[in-house]
């Protein structure tokens, strides 16, 4: 696990130990449940939107500190944001947690504190506790019936 300590910023530690926006989340219109099998995270995500506007969002489950940190953050990066925004930060996400090369580039200072997952992409298996809570929001949005899986 000596591997993985550089990737247990005080950020994600800080984040996996106190979740925010962690809870069911009354009045939400947008549910979505995601698993990385892998791992054995399991998130469910609640978003409620308005007029095309994040105007709420939590999630509940259980997972590694990677999973639980990343699903804490994104809330709060995606909260009060524009759905067409919070795609736009999903795509970056994904271009830095995968190391999608032309993406790469004008992606780290755009996601802010977001940036301390980059570390994952020489980690295959934490890129998928990376990125669940995010195909969960993408799935919740785009309201599928079908859990997410990163399998
Ligand atoms: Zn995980």
């Amino acid at each position: 696990m000596n591997d993985l300590r550089e990737l247990y910023q005080e950020v994600i530690l800080d984040h996996s130990r106190n979740p925010r926006n962690f809870g069911r989340l009354e009045g939400a219109n947008h549910e979505a449940q995601g698993n990385n099998p892998l791992c054995g995270d399991q998130i469910t995500l609640f978003v409620r939107t308005e007029d095309g506007v994040v105007t709420d969002i939590s999630f509940e489950g259980a997972g590694c500190a990677i999973s639980t940190a990343s699903a804490s953050m994104m809330t709060e990066a995606l909260k009060g944001r524009s759905i067409e925004d919070a795609q736009k930060i999903f795509e970056q996400f994904h271009g830095m947690v995968t190391g999608d090369p032309l993406r790469e580039s004008q992606n780290a200072q755009n996601l802010g504190k977001l940036s301390v997952f980059a570390g994952v992409r020489e980690f295959p298996v934490r890129v998928k506790c990376a990125s669940l809570a995010w195909h969960t929001f993408k799935a919740a949005i785009e309201e599928s019936v079908e859990p997410v899986s990163t399998e």
